[in-house]
């Protein structure tokens, strides 16, 4: 297991290397998944595809394979709003209407929405949970509350650039019974209220929120870093925010896999049937990684194993 200092242009080389060999060695995982296709737009994603960023706390940025192919964020966009929420309104407000627990389901399961009382869903970070808090983002309109979102992250991943994928939104819009049953039912039972059209639409576009691999290493360096700007030191998420999303993270990041990527990786995670997972190692770096081949629960094939053999040779499990 070697260490994971860059201080000098001979470590950083080093660095990159062994990032090169660990993409390489786990390019063929891909083959074990598929690419989602119950969005359709997302069906048209290449399966092949495998990059990783790493934004380093001391600045460095080591990047090896496909970082350079957009993707939409899909889950890892519960992570940003749950932080905006409890930045908005606290935490009473927002653990009122969702709550802490991992569920063991799959991510877009309605089956605990009906057997756990009070009917509130069991966290922020599945579907029902992160439509929860989506109807409690601050902002009149769809649009503003999109823009708040899109502020947020430009801001967190330092590109001014960062828009929605439009084509993934209406595809996901078009064929989302579940999330529409998932509203429906939340609303029934007074989870939230309001136009359900409304808050599903800004759900489908921050889930369609494009980006590239550094993007995330850039965003998880901040969640890293205490949810301070590595460069400035300014607090873009307060400390104890920040923790909250990276407990959430290691709790129920991972689908109903987090358990296993908590012992084999052993780093807060947020992954997305996009096939992106947004890494945060405390007080060492963010991670942004992309391979749309999915397992059965929803995670990246190759992106897994990729973080797994990662946190092995650097030694970044947390616990
Ligand atoms: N927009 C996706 C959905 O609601 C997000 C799912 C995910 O990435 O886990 O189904």
């Amino acid at each position: 297991m070697s260490k994971l200092i860059v201080n000098s242009a001979d470590s950083s080389t080093v660095f990159q290397q062994e990032l090169e060999e660990l993409i390489n060695n786990h390019r063929q995982d891909a083959n074990l998944g598929k690419v989602a296709t119950y969005i359709p737009e997302l069906a048209k994603s290449n399966p092949k595809h495998l990059g990783v960023s790493i934004r380093l706390l001391s600045g460095e940025i080591v990047e090896a394979g496909d970082v350079r192919v957009p993707f939409t964020m899909q889950s890892i966009s519960k992570v940003l709003t749950l932080a905006l929420a409890l930045m908005d309104h606290g935490e009473e407000y927002v653990f009122k209407r969702v709550g802490m627990e991992p569920t063991g389901d799959p991510f877009n399961s309605i089956v605990k929405l009906e057997t756990i009382h009070p009917n509130k869903p069991l966290n922020p970070m599945i579907n029902a949970g992160a439509i929860a808090v989506s109807s409690m983002i601050r902002g009149n309109k769809v649009e503003k509350k999109l823009e708040r979102v899109l502020t947020f992250i430009r801001k967190l991943s330092k590109n001014s650039e960062i828009s929605y994928n439009e084509k993934v939104a209406e595809s996901e819009s078009k064929t989302s019974d579940l999330n529409r049953a998932l509203a429906y039912f939340m609303r029934e039972h007074e989870v939230f209220e309001g136009d359900i059209e409304e808050i599903l639409e800004f759900y489908f576009k921050h889930c369609a929120i494009e980006v590239h691999c550094l993007d995330l290493a850039n965003i998880g360096a901040v969640f890293a870093n205490n949810g301070q700007d590595v460069e400035t030191g300014e607090t873009l998420i307060p400390p104890k925010i920040a923790r909250i999303c990276k407990t959430f993270m290691v709790t129920c990041g991972m689908y109903n896999a987090s358990g296993e990527f908590a012992i084999q990786a052993g780093f807060p995670a947020k992954s997305g049937v996009s096939g992106g997972i947004l890494g945060t190692v405390p007080t060492k770096m963010g991670i942004g990684v992309l391979g749309p081949s999915l397992d059965d629960k929803g995670n990246s094939v190759a992106g897994v194993k990729l973080l797994e053999s990662m946190s092995d040779r650097w030694n970044l499990s947390i616990f």
